[in-house]
């Protein structure tokens, strides 16, 4: 309850991936953000959006004649 318990030098952010607290300094490799985790899902969006606009759009037909060979798989049960 003693604001004198933190020192001035290590400042606290918020970390921008999951909000929690984390220390702001050289002693945090994963700054801004509170762990390596919160920091590579944080640049793994960054890298998918990226690849997003480069990427061509997927046909639709693939999807339809995937789900057709699963659904008709599955219909018949060995006894
Ligand atoms: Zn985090």
């Amino acid at each position: 309850m003693d604001s004198k318990q933190t020192p001035a030098s290590s400042r606290q952010v918020r970390c921008p991936q999951c909000g929690a607290l984390t220390v702001y300094s050289t002693s945090n490799p994963w700054r801004p953000f509170c762990s390596e985790r919160c920091k590579s899902i944080d640049f793994g969006a960054w890298a998918s959006e990226s690849y997003r606009v480069e990427a061509k759009p997927e046909p639709t037909d693939f999807d339809d004649a995937q789900a057709l060979d699963l659904s008709g798989g599955q219909a018949s049960k060995p006894h």
